[in-house]
């Protein structure tokens, strides 16, 4: 296990140094070296190839990562109609908990405007996608697959979204039937995610050739709006924490909200240290378990949790998507805003709980307003630190709707709560 996360930190510094070193020489080439010669085959050549091979790279994953982890995540969800009211508790409590984070990021990024000053152009292919926006009621319409083969194979993600989770309810309920189809699912997915953690390996170098030519094009003007970026992100994580979760703690579920989250604060600290809500499941469950919450109700909803809920990866979304339209000036509406609660409500069900994946999804958010994908690649440089914050909020949420289900059903033993 030491050995495991040494290697996830020796990934996350190599990162920071790409992002860093990037950064700088992107700026001196900015300041000094802006030569006919050093754009042509520095900037538009290498560094353009090897960042958008590696946003490629990434793209190649959306597909088959979110139809798989979607398929495995709605199986077990098809299971939780055995567990009655504590699953249909819990799915209503992940699900409501994750539209008011994309609210929230929303509201926050609104206020801060971190997209503003960056002046980018839209690439040629991608100004005709945002033309091609369609209405509400064609977008109502659209979740609805035609033929899921070919919405497969043009990435509709909401129709993609729409024909994985019937799958999954189908398999759940078929049961020994339609095993072999199940345990393809569960490989597929465990083979996505393998492959999502090699291109992650990547990271360091992506991340170096994306960074060296944002800041070889905008200079030094580049760095605030990524650093206000980053604010709106914690700023709106850290609202979810203390507004949004330790109001429901203390209304719904009666508990002391701050001694939670004085006990809780190490298993915060592991999914920090390795962005994946899935490796801090076991610790999740023992923690909440020496806090009095019955493992009855914990082994069930974390690791459900840590498939489907992911508030602080959809916080993420909901910022990078404002960042973006901002930073290429495509206005969004009311009705756009509602679009994204949906789709990025829906990405978190499908961001599989290891790193980096949020960002993965992210791009299915912005295909559905229309936004380029190729925004991804500003925020991409910073997106580690990100990650971590966000998965200790996205385990934070599990934990919290544990205690809430478990406190309303006589499951907690208030004197180890207390304690
Ligand atoms: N790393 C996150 C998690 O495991 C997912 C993501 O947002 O990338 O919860």
């Amino acid at each position: 296990m030491t050995e495991q996360k040494k290697k996830k930190m020796g990934l996350t510094s190599k990162i920071f140094i790409g992002l860093l070193v990037g950064a700088i020489l992107g700026s001196i080439i900015n300041w000094k070296f802006n030569t006919d010669f050093i754009q042509k085959y520095i900037v538009e050549g290498v560094l353009f190839i090897v960042g958008q091979g590696f946003i490629r790279a990434m793209q190649m994953l959306v597909v088959p990562l979110v139809f798989a982890s979607l398929v495995t995540g709605s199986m077990s969800m098809g299971d939780t109609t055995k567990l009655g009211k504590i699953g249909i508790k819990s799915m209503a409590f992940y699900l409501t908990t994750t539209s008011l984070a994309i609210a929230i990021a929303l509201g926050v990024s609104n206020i801060i405007n971190p997209g503003t000053n960056l002046k980018l152009t839209l690439p040629t292919a991608a100004a005709k996608e945002v033309v091609e926006k369609t209405s509400m009621v064609d977008t109502i319409l659209n979740i609805i697959p035609t033929n899921p083969i070919s919405s497969l194979a043009n990435g509709e993600m909401l129709q993609i979204i729409v024909f994985a989770l019937v799958i999954g309810i189908i398999l759940a309920k078929l049961g020994e039937k339609a095993k072999t189809t199940a345990n393809f699912m569960v490989e597929l997915n465990n083979i996505m995610m393998e492959m999502t953690m090699m291109v992650m390996k990547l990271a360091p170098i992506g991340v170096f050739a994306l960074i060296t030519r944002t800041f070889a094009g905008l200079g030094l003007s580049a760095m605030l709006p990524m650093f206000k970026y980053m604010f709106s992100v914690i700023a709106g994580l850290g609202a979810q924490l203390f507004l949004v979760y330790m109001l429901l703690l203390f209304v719904l579920a009666k508990v002391n909200p701050f001694k939670f989250l004085k006990k809780f604060f190490p298993v915060m600290g592991f999914a920090f240290s390795t962005a994946s809500s899935n490796a801090t499941i076991p610790l999740n469950i023992n923690k909440l378990a020496d806090m009095g919450i019955s493992k009855k109700v914990s082994s069930f909803t974390i690791p459900l949790g840590a498939t489907i809920n992911m508030d602080g990866t959809a916080i993420m979304q909901g910022v990078a998507v404002v960042f973006i339209s901002q930073a290429y000036g495509i206005p969004l509406t009311l009705a756009d805003y509602g679009t994204v609660i949906l789709a990025a409500t829906l990405a978190s069900v499908g961001t599989a709980g290891i790193p980096s994946v949020g960002l993965v999804t992210l791009t299915m958010v912005l295909s559905s307003v229309g936004l380029p994908t190729e925004g991804i690649a500003l925020i991409m440089g910073i997106d580690r630190i990100l990650d971590m914050s966000r998965t200790a909020i996205n385990i934070t949420g599990d934990a919290v709707c544990s205690t809430i289900i478990a406190k309303q059903e006589n499951m907690v033993d208030l004197k180890k709560y207390n304690s």
